[in-house]
Order: structure tokens, then sequence, then C-alpha cells
């Protein structure tokens, strides 16, 4: 029988903290509050959506406005941020980054420092009652102004050491090049953040590229055009920039065709380091386990291949040393377990596809052929067409150009987590 992927120890780097919510929670909290969902957050949830054309990420979007907007209280958070802690220990996950946009929240909460502080308290107590410990990601979003994002940058930047690890950018590509945010940026890296954006989702490999040169990226992501662009790749592996996969979440928005669409052999093969994450599984239904699933399933990984993508998540985490450890240690436990049949998964196996919804597996499904008889194909992804409303904002005066170390990874003074087991050390 294969090992158990719920039991291989591995950290979990693209998670936001609405779609972070069970789907159960959202609705009881809805009811308490007198919110009216709609259809597609309750009997015909998980949605079937659409990322690829701009209209269907607008209604993404607004779906996402109305789950956030059943977060009214503080206890709301707390409660939030405790079931995702007893998810995430229950996935196996050692180690949570969560991304999250205080401005989203800004006027429910008092501002964007009290709803800060409020998410990094909800995250330290999850912490302590789970034992799966927990940095927040401040995130900025792409269809804001700059501005906007270098105000959370230095908010990002005053907790660097208390509980943000991390700065993100997320929402549309297509609107908000990745150039306008540099500032917001280099805020960020001059407080040792890792820098994380998203890039690569929706655009094409120049938008990956983009995330490397105007924003430093240590991570990216999602990423997954980046592998119709070899050069990139080639660059992806030798600077062991990791992207953080979401399969699921491809799938779901239609960035992919299908589980077996999203480039996940060719980028690991190609030596770029690959974080798997859920992204928003409050839209698309699947957690974090049924990505090591869909490696599985999809495409073949093996038990050795799936520990080797558990190890990237744990390394390229910002996990202070004792957790790192802690799971990489886990991982060889795991191996070693017992022989494991690793591959071919009894034909009874689900496979999440398109939206969540569950399809059968191919019932005789076969092991592939060994890598390199295996031909070498870049999946055809859907990219979005340039958006004719792309937002561009006159650039704004830089601050004085941050020297980044030359090489990636390691030489970049990374940020010094303190956090553990619900503590922050300083
Ligand atoms: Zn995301």
């Amino acid at each position: 029988m294969p090992r158990p992927l719920s039991t291989l120890p591995k950290a979990h780097l693209h998670l936001h903290l609405t779609g972070a919510m069970r789907h159960s929670t959202m609705v009881e909290l809805a009811r308490e509050h007198a919110i009216s969902l709609p259809p597609a957050l309750t009997e015909d949830w998980p949605p079937q959506l659409s990322g690829t054309d701009e209209r269907g990420w607008f209604r993404f979007q607004r779906l996402y406005d109305v789950a956030r907007s059943v977060l009214r209280r503080p206890v709301d958070v707390h409660r939030l941020l405790r079931e995702a802690a007893e998810d995430e220990a229950a996935e196996g996950s050692g180690w949570l980054e969560i991304q999250a946009d205080p401005s989203g929240f800004e006027r429910r909460f008092g501002g964007i420092t009290p709803f800060l502080e409020l998410v990094l308290a909800a995250a330290g107590a999850a912490a302590a009652a789970t034992g799966t410990g927990i940095a927040v990601i401040v995130a900025a979003n792409r269809t804001r102004h700059p501005l906007d994002a270098r105000t959370l940058a230095r908010l990002a930047a005053q907790y660097a050491g208390h509980g943000v690890t991390g700065f993100g950018l997320s929402n549309d590509e297509r609107r908000g090049a990745a150039g306008d945010f540099a500032p917001a940026f280099r805020i960020a890296e001059r407080a040792g953040l890792l820098l994380v954006p998203h890039g690569g989702e929706l655009c094409g490999p120049g938008s990956v590229a983009a995330c490397l040169d105007d924003l430093h990226a240590d991570r990216i992501g999602h990423g997954v055009h980046a592998v119709e662009d070899p050069a990139l790749v080639k660059r992806l592996a030798a600077e062991a920039v990791t992207l953080e996969v979401c399969p699921s979440s491809n799938v779901a928005l239609g960035i992919a065709a299908g589980p077996e669409k999203v480039p996940l052999r060719q980028l690991f093969e190609a030596g770029v380091p690959v974080a798997l994450g859920a992204d928003d599984p409050l839209l698309f239904g699947p957690r974090l386990t049924a990505q090591y699933e869909i490696a599985r399933l999809d495409h073949g990984f093996s038990d050795a291949e799936l520990a080797e993508l558990a190890r990237m998540s744990v390394r390229a985490s910002a996990a202070p040393p004792g957790v790192r450890t802690r799971l990489l240690a886990g991982i060889e436990a795991w191996l070693s377990l017992s022989d494991g049949t690793s591959g071919a998964p009894p034909a009874a196996q689900r496979t999440p596809s398109r939206g969540g919804r569950p399809h059968a597996a191919p019932a005789l499904r076969r092991c592939p052929p060994p890598h390199d008889a295996r031909p070498q194909t870049v999946p055809a992804l859907r990219r979005c067409p340039p958006s004719p409303s792309a937002i561009r904002y006159p650039r704004s005066p830089s601050p004085a150009p941050v020297p980044r170390d030359s090489a990636r990874p390691g030489t970049r003074a990374r940020p010094q987590p303190c956090y553990l087991w619900g503590m922050w050390r300083h």
C-alpha cells in the first residue's frame, strides 16, 4: 500500500486567510450574522469558476468578498485560524505560512494594524493549541494603488520577527505590473522579509521574470507559466527560487484543463524547487494533502519523490531551525515506515477534479515510465490575454536601491524566524 500522504510531514506555504476557512464555518457564520450566501457558496459549492478572463476573475473575487464578509468579530478570526491549524495538523503540515491582506478587513476591525495584530494573536493561539507553527505573510493587492502596497510593506516590516515572515502580492496579474510594486518590495526586503509575490498564474513567463527582476522574489506564488520558457526554468532552478504550485487552484480556475495538465512533473524534473499549496480551499474544495494526491495519482510521483516535494516545502519556508529539523526528520521516518508500493494507486482512489469535485481515477492507471523515457512535453496552460483595462500607475520615486546579494539562495539575509509553538522569541 502506498504510504498515507496525510502523515507525510510538510510545510504549507500558499494559503490565504479567507480561503483557509472551513466551508461549514463560513455557512455557520453567515447564518449568525444574517448574511445571505449565493448558491455558489451553498448548495452549488464548490463553485464552477474561471480565472482566465476578467469577467470570470471578477466573479471569483466577488465570491471571495462575500466569503470574507462573514468575518465580523475577533472571535470569528480566532475560530478560522484555530480550525485552519487543526486541519493543517491533521494533514501532516507542521508549518503554515498564511497570507493576509489587512486592507480587506480594516473597516470592520478598526484599521490594518489592529487587524494584523488580531491575526497574529489568533495564529499564536492556534499554533499553541495544535502544534502547527504559523507565520503570517502580509499580502498587497495588485488591483490597488502601489502606494497602498507601500503602506502594507511598512506594516509588515514593523512586525518582521514578531510573527510576520513575508511580503506578498496577489490578485489579478493582468491589472498592475510587478514593477509598479518594486518600492513596496524594497521596504519589505530591507526588513529581511521573504518576498513571495504571485506571478505566472494568469500571465506568461514574463510575469515570473518580472517577479524575479523587479521584486527580487524569493518564492513565487504559482509561477506555472514559467514552464513555457526553458531559459526561465533553468534560471529558477539555478537560483533555487521555489514555485508555490497549487494544482487544485489551477484546475478550478481553468488555468489547467485538468490536474494532469499542471506542469508539476516538468518543473520538478528540471530542478525547480516546488512547494505544493492549496491556495483557497474554501472556494476550490481540496486542501493540502489533496495536492500531494494529485502529484501521486496524476503525475506518477513515487513516495521518494513525494518526500522530496515535502522536503522542498520545508526548505523554502521561514520555519525556525528546530521545526525544520523535526519536519525533515519526520519525512525520513515516513519514508522508512515500510517499503510501500509507491506509485500505482489503488483503482478505487479518487483524485480531485475541476472545482474540487472528485472523479474516479482511471481503473488501470499505471506507473509512468522512467523519467528519461518520458517525452518532455510542455502542457498547454491557458494564458490570459493582455487586459485592455490594465492599470498603469505612474512610477513613484523609488527609495534608494537596496543592494541585493548576488546569489540566491541562502546568501540574502533570510528572516530569522522566531515563532515556535505559539511563543514569539525575540
Ligand atoms: Zn494565491
